[in-house]
């Protein structure tokens, strides 16, 4: 028998559009598969509700989806309670509001923390933030392999520190961080934490609430399957809600936007975070994935998770002798996706693109392989990782 054969979540494969030129799709980490329930949804969504209903469909539902969906991604994934997911923007986008929020409402406080491997956007932003409000930013460096541990955030965040900005697992490593230990640590100082659940959402649950988590963000198209740009979560913990104001103020994140009167107050709630018209097309697929992930449960995506990351490592030290592995190789300080690095891997990518074993490549050598438990099968990594081995230069 296979490891497919004995795998209990080996059918949702069936339940996403396949392509026969993939034969191994390992970057699902990046970008999620469709489901094939989705193609129906987008179609009816485009033909009934936008076809039929018109404008009137603001007044039957659209203008709540962002905090409806933003609850059950809540429920299904995140362990928040109702009223503090929202979808909203671009996971860039709404880390810039959040942290702007985030400053404001600690002032005084003169540094930001973030680590050297944080992934670009999330450095990007706090750079641009802190040149403009003449902010230090506290850098922790890391093990590229591995990532920001505890002993880490905690010498980094201190009394001076408004908010540290960190990701739940880093997007090179994998390293999943300990979320509620740096949080705890942060809120005794009086920091602020913005967590970026990017790599994360959909594939490793999370306890936002019971762990204390004040401020997240994550996208939805990696392992929530909302397709090519679809919009971001926020969350932000019902406590901190009046507290924070975020700086984009448009009229959808007003508090009455249809009396367009003068000056902006802003909403209740976690509605404040929205801005503009909310994007009710892209946030159609994800409705789909996140169902998925309820009916299976997340902790089932989450062992079958570990049981893909743990084959392929043990296929990778079989059978790619000259690869370094660049991931941590205790499945619980991991997330979704491993890291081998080799000279030669970036020779290899196009090659394999075009033969249809689908991996990335992050600089200088690294391949990832990423793992999304219901569309990835064991076959999928062992002929992926085969492939590269065979390809290898001797
Ligand atoms: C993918 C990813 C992003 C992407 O941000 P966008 O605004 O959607 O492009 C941000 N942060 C992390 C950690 C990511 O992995």
């Amino acid at each position: 028998m296979s490891r497919d054969d004995t795998d209990p979540l080996a059918d949702c494969r069936d339940l996403f559009v396949a392509d026969p030129t993939v034969v191994a799709y390992l970057d699902g980490n990046s970008l999620g598969r469709p489901l094939k329930a989705s193609v129906q949804r987008v179609e009816t969504f485009l033909r009934e509700q936008w076809g039929g209903r018109l404008i009137r469909g603001w007044e039957e539902g659209w203008l709540d989806l962002p905090l409806t969906v933003g609850d059950e991604l809540g429920r299904v994934g995140l362990g928040a309670a109702p009223g503090q997911v929202v979808i909203g923007d671009s996971t860039t986008v709404l880390i810039y509001k959040l942290i702007r929020a985030a400053l404001d409402a600690r002032p005084g406080r003169t540094e930001i923390v973030i680590d050297r491997d944080n992934f670009p956007t999330d450095r990007y932003v706090v750079e641009g933030i802190a040149a403009d409000r003449g902010l230090t930013i506290r850098w922790i460096d890391v093990d590229a392999a591995f990532g920001v541990t505890a002993e880490l955030a905690a010498a980094a965040i201190t009394e001076n520190t408004a908010l540290a900005v960190l990701s739940h697992v880093a997007y090179r490593s994998g390293y999943l961080a300990d979320v509620e230990g740096i949080t705890t640590a942060a809120r005794a100082v009086g920091a602020l934490v913005l967590w970026d659940l990017c790599h994360s959402a959909g594939v490793i649950p999370t306890e936002l609430d019971a762990w204390g988590v004040d401020l997240a963000v994550g996208c939805t198209y990696k392992y929530l399957n909302g397709g090519p740009g679809s919009p971001a979560f926020a969350y932000l913990r019902e406590s901190q809600q009046s507290l924070l104001r975020q700086p984009i103020q448009g009229w959808l994140g007003s508090a009455r936007p249809f009396e367009m009167g003068q000056g902006y107050e802003p909403a209740p709630g976690v509605r404040r975070m929205l801005s503009g018209t909310p994007p009710i097309v892209g946030l159609q697929p994800m409705r789909d994935m996140i169902a998925l992930i309820d009916s299976v449960g997340i902790e089932a995506v989450r062992a079958k998770s570990i049981a893909l990351t743990e084959f392929a490592l043990e296929l990778s030290l079989e059978l790619l002798p000259g690869a370094v592995v660049a991931s941590p190789l205790d499945a619980a300080q991991r997330g979704s996706h491993i890291t081998l690095d080799h000279p030669a891997f970036e020779s290899l990518m196009p090659i394999l693109w075009r033969r249809g074993v689908i991996p990335d490549f992050r600089r200088p050598n690294g391949i990832r392989l990423g793992m999304s438990p219901l569309s990835t099968s064991f076959a999928e990594v062992e002929l992926g990782i085969r492939m590269i081995a065979e390809l290898l230069p001797r």
